[in-house]
């Protein structure tokens, strides 16, 4: 790897719930806890340790760190499912070569959220690039429900994925908090109470009336 900045890929998913949240946490150092993301550490703390399970020609990787030279992202694989495949790739974990598909696990029910998927695309991507191979698939598992819900790793995604990665990189490099924009997911947001949204929003509009006001006041002056 070189010397530029590699950002955790898991913060691609929190630029896509809303570029602000990213820029916060990511710029400014603020979290705040709330019942879903307290439920989601609990539910994965549970699940996350490192260790290798084989089972003959399958083998499970659980947290596995990988990384983007390409996309200067690092993160871990909540899960990465081996396959022996005569087409596969060669991996430090296995003799022979196998077919990676990656599995990120979430808390909650079975529901689809396009962040979960570019974190998940994101994760192939490193793979990829790190051991030659291709990854049309992987899976999203949900911890409570028990329930995994395939996602194809197709261009659109990947796409997302790649503007997500951008997106990441020049919040982080021109230390930007973007704009809160009121909307559903404000509702659920854990930085709710220190984004404000709707207070920055009408404070917002304030500061446009007294301009407003301002250029109407000097159009009159000029009239007089
Ligand atoms: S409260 Fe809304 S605008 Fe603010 S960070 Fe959360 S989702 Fe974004």
């Amino acid at each position: 790897m070189n010397d530029a900045e590699y950002l955790p890929l898991s913060w691609l998913s929190q630029v896509c719930y809303c570029p602000r949240r990213a820029g916060l946490l990511l710029n400014e150092r603020l979290w705040e806890e709330n019942a879903d993301t307290a439920k989601g550490r609990a539910e994965h703390e549970r699940v996350h340790t490192q260790r290798v399970e084989r089972r003959g020609d399958h083998i499970k990787l659980f947290e596995f760190t990988v990384f983007s030279d390409q996309y200067q992202l690092i993160g871990k694989c909540d899960c990465i499912e081996a396959v022996r495949d005569a087409a596969g790739c060669q991996i430090p974990a296995a003799e022979f070569p196998v077919k990676l598909y990656p599995v990120e696990y979430k808390h909650g029910s079975v529901r689809e959220e396009e962040e979960y998927q570019i974190q998940l695309c994101a994760q192939a991507m490193c793979l990829e690039e790190m051991f030659h191979t291709d990854i049309p698939e992987g899976s999203i598992f949900f911890i409570s429900s028990h329930r995994r819900m395939p996602v194809s790793l197709d261009d659109t995604l990947r796409a997302k994925t790649r503007k997500a990665a951008e997106t990441l990189h020049r919040i982080r490099q021109e230390l930007l908090v973007p704009q809160a924009e009121y909307c559903a997911k404000c509702k659920r947001c854990s930085l709710r109470e220190l984004c404000m949204p709707k207070v920055r929003a009408s404070a917002r509009n304030y500061c446009r009336a007294l301009e407003r006001e301002a250029v109407g006041q000097a159009d009159l002056e000029e009239l007089l």
